[in-house]
């Protein structure tokens, strides 16, 4: 099973700033791994064992030696967490480089998969419209 928590489920656990500095330690995450309850790896002198996001838990947590936050995700975890999800830069990039007709099939797909979706991406046409 793979880990499924979102970007904004990140944002929610942590803050701007530690995101921020976050970005830029991601890069450096290595021994990236996870199993159903947890998110590990490899960040500077904190190692697998000891660096890790619950990513079952709402908000995320983690655990991290540097006790650095008495609440919300340090910018180890957060680091950790970005890794697996990806770069959003890249992402969108690559979304761009994809061909209209592409992008709309993809939309149309993701609705029907999430009403929420759905509702997001109606919201997002009748504004265009409008
Ligand atoms: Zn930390």
């Amino acid at each position: 099973m793979h880990p499924d928590f979102t970007y904004r489920q990140l944002r929610a656990a942590t803050t701007e700033e530690v995101l921020a500095q976050a970005r830029a330690l991601a890069a450096e995450v290595s021994e990236l791994d996870w199993d159903e309850h947890s998110v590990w790896g490899e960040l500077g002198k904190y190692g697998p064992g000891e660096l890790m996001l619950h990513h079952e838990d709402r908000p995320l947590a983690g655990e991290c030696p540097c006790r650095r936050r008495k609440s919300g995700l340090c910018v180890h975890v957060t680091a950790v967490a970005l890794a697996y999800l990806g770069d959003t830069d890249e992402f969108r990039q690559a979304l761009t480089r994809l061909p209209h007709a592409d992008l709309v099939a993809l939309l149309c797909d993701l609705a029907d998969r999430s009403e929420q979706a759905r509702r997001v991406i109606q919201v997002r046409v009748e504004r265009a419209s409008a």
